[in-house]
């Protein structure tokens, strides 16, 4: 098998932080080639366009694409089709990225950075499966329009939430897969009480399931989700839903970690070949300090192990290499409490290192 990573920085703490991500790769001396390009702000300082021809080639050619975060206070003024973003924004779209991977992990060392009370989260580990292609977000016919209504012209707004059978069998796949590599419990999010296009979701899934004998499935509709995340996370294993909800629910299970310098995630096509990076962004306020967290890359890269090479292994020495170094006391500022050994990127990458 090829294996080819696109790696590429970006903005802000980008490079920083990709470069310990690098070398983590590096030390466990898998065969990987490795090439790296400009994307976003970098990207548009060098050639005037965010997303270039010549990391267009790359990204098309790699089996995985490593990054680290775009944009930036100095490109915000630039036209649209310049900003960072839109680097971002064309790599979705090229490789057609329809399942979003984001797992919300919460190291019993750094339950204190939640806002929910640690008996409550501490130890938390659940992954969202969202769908990221569809839905009412790309829903035609969609507008604002003058109509006239009860006798009066008015505007009136409208999208339009539709999902074929294929698209939900591909993501939901995705899922049981998922949970198959996990703890073998899915649950799949909807709201069939009030839409159709969720009657489907449920149907559907109800049909995969017994493809799936070894993963349970649950079904829950979207507001008790929503709830549930905060009244008792530690329930769930997978949860898997569509675009709109999986939105709001991702971030929901994200906030509950209070860290976002330890969240990575993932976005996969149909093969496996995937898009990996931090959750969080290209942070300015904190850019070329050597102070960022490294860890949400270096985790994105065991995703990718994991998810893309089948790597299984090694995707789990990367894991508990950091759970290693949060164990020894090691903390960047993001997520430092007394008592801790607060250290800068470097040192933060060196620790995972040693932990290897
Ligand atoms: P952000 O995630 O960059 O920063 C939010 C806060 O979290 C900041 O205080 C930052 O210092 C801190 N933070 C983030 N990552 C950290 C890390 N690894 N270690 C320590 N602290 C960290 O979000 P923002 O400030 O809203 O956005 C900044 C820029 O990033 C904007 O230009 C935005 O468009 C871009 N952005 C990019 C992506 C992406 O590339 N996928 C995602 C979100 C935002």
């Amino acid at each position: 098998m090829s294996k080819k990573i696109c790696v590429l920085p970006g903005d802000g703490i980008g490079p920083e932080i990709m470069a310990e991500a690098v070398r983590v790769l590096q030390a466990l001396d898998l065969g990987f080639e490795m090439e790296t390009a400009l994307l976003g702000g970098a990207a548009v300082d060098a050639t005037s366009n965010p997303y270039p021809e010549a990391t267009q080639k790359l990204v098309q050619a790699a089996d995985a694409i490593l990054l680290g975060a775009v944009g930036g206070p100095q490109w915000d003024s630039l036209p649209r089709e310049q900003r960072p973003e839109r680097g971002l924004l064309g790599i979705r779209k090229q490789l057609g990225l329809f399942a979003n991977l984001r797992p919300a992990i919460l190291y019993p060392e750094l339950a204190n950075a939640s806002s929910l009370k640690p008996e409550v989260v501490a130890g938390l580990d659940i992954l969202i499966v969202r769908e990221l292609t569809g839905d009412i977000y790309f829903g035609q016919p969609r507008g604002i329009e003058v109509r006239e209504i009860d006798g009066q012209k008015q505007r009136f707004g409208f999208n339009t939430m539709h999902y074929s059978e294929s698209e939900i069998r591909r993501i939901l796949r995705v899922a049981f897969e998922a949970a198959r590599k996990r703890n073998k419990k899915l649950c799949s999010v909807d709201k069939m009480n009030v839409l159709e296009t969720t009657q489907l979701w449920r149907d559907i899934a109800n049909e995969l399931a017994p493809e799936y004998p070894d993963v349970e499935l649950t079904h829950m509709l979207v507001d008790n989700a929503a709830m549930q995340l905060v009244r008792n996370p530690r329930q769930f294993d997978v949860m898997v839903t569509g675009n709109m909800f999986g939105d709001i629910l991702s971030d929901e299970a994200a906030m509950l970690t209070g860290s976002i310098g330890m969240l990575p995630s993932a976005s996969l096509d149909a093969k496996h070949k995937g898009l990996y990076e931090p959750s969080h962004g290209s942070a300015p306020d904190i850019a070329g300090k050597g102070v960022a967290n490294p860890l949400a890359t270096i985790l994105s890269v065991a995703m990718m192990l994991r998810y893309t090479f089948a790597l299984e292994e090694a995707a789990v020495k990367v894991e508990n290499a950091v759970k290693k170094v949060l164990a020894q006391g090691y903390r960047t500022g993001d997520i430092h409490e007394p008592g801790t050994t607060r250290v800068g990127t470097r040192q933060m990458g060196d620790a995972v290192l040693a932990a290897l």
